[in-house]
């Protein structure tokens, strides 16, 4: 009897250590490789950021930080891989201040395109996308929409929110700052940066330049130029980081966290994604063979 439960001790302890492994790709060794599959169903996080000037005051990766570091919290709720530092975004509005990484357009959805056929010839199925910068959503979407163009096994989700009412209503009570002002670098997101890493932020140095709107382009009504931006904010700064927090940066982080892990449990139980995209595609196949 002494003897079983000591065989059933060192079996559940054995488990258990078997089953905790490391979500990112760069620390799991490849003998983990297959269970880390089991655990992930086939799902891997690419959490993507850039390299720009964040204001005078926080750090030039915050983006890419704060992606890296959602991907780190969810995965500690729901087990996934997680793709290393990818940091080629879209970054053309910020070429004319240093410490810009921009790589040419074309390359730029090539690189992304080529990375997502890496990771399915890896055997991933399901490609989840998590974005810090604020100039990648429309390419993001873009390349998602581009996923219908040619066959493939497996599927890209862009995590892409909506505004959840209820938590800017919380949101509201601890902000300081006007929320149409705050944008880059500014309270909310150097905030998060303060609750993530707060030893890279010189908050002293946060008024040194202005997070004001310049406003220099004229009212030209619905009508979006790529300008826009750098007429607004050439200083790569909006918002008043100054009274930016630790407290209100938990709270946007633990919320984005939940709500990836939401989003990332869906995903993983997802197949239906996969099945209409493979019968899309044997539709258009069809089609053209006819012809
Ligand atoms: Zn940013």
């Amino acid at each position: 009897m002494r003897t079983c439960i000591f065989l059933l001790f060192i079996f559940t302890s054995f488990n258990s250590y078997a089953q905790d492994i490391p979500a990112r790709w760069d620390e799991l060794t490849a003998s983990d490789w297959p269970l880390a599959m089991e655990k992930s169903n086939k799902t891997i996080i690419l959490p993507i950021g850039v390299l720009e000037k964040h204001g005078p005051h926080a750090p030039m990766g915050s983006d890419l930080i704060r992606a890296r570091e959602w991907a780190a919290r969810v995965t500690q709720e729901e087990y996934a891989v997680v793709f290393p530092d990818y940091f080629y975004g879209q970054l053309n509005e910020a070429k004319h201040l240093p410490g810009t990484f921009s790589l040419p357009p074309g390359l730029t959805m090539e690189l992304l395109e080529a990375t997502c056929e890496e990771l399915g010839r890896n055997g991933f199925e399901r490609i989840m996308i998590i974005n810090g910068h604020g100039g990648n959503p429309s390419m993001l979407r873009y390349f998602v929409q581009n996923q219908m163009a040619s066959q493939r096994d497996y599927a890209v989700y862009f995590y892409d929110p909506s505004t959840d009412p209820d938590f800017q209503e919380k949101l509201n009570t601890l902000r300081k700052t006007d929320p149409a002002g705050d944008m880059h670098a500014g309270e909310l997101e150097t905030s998060s940066l303060l609750y993530l890493r707060p030893e890279l932020v010189q908050l002293d140095r946060a008024t040194n330049e202005s997070g004001a709107d310049q406003k220099r382009l004229p009212e030209i009504p619905n009508v979006y130029t790529g300008i826009w931006w750098y007429a607004s904010f050439p200083l790569h700064y909006a918002g008043e980081a100054e009274k930016a927090s630790a407290e209100l940066g938990e709270l946007v982080i633990e919320q984005k966290v939940a709500s990836m892990v939401e989003a990332l449990r869906a995903i993983k139980a997802d197949d239906k994604t996969l099945e209409l995209q493979q019968e899309f595609y044997e539709k258009v196949h069809q089609l053209s063979e006819e012809k």
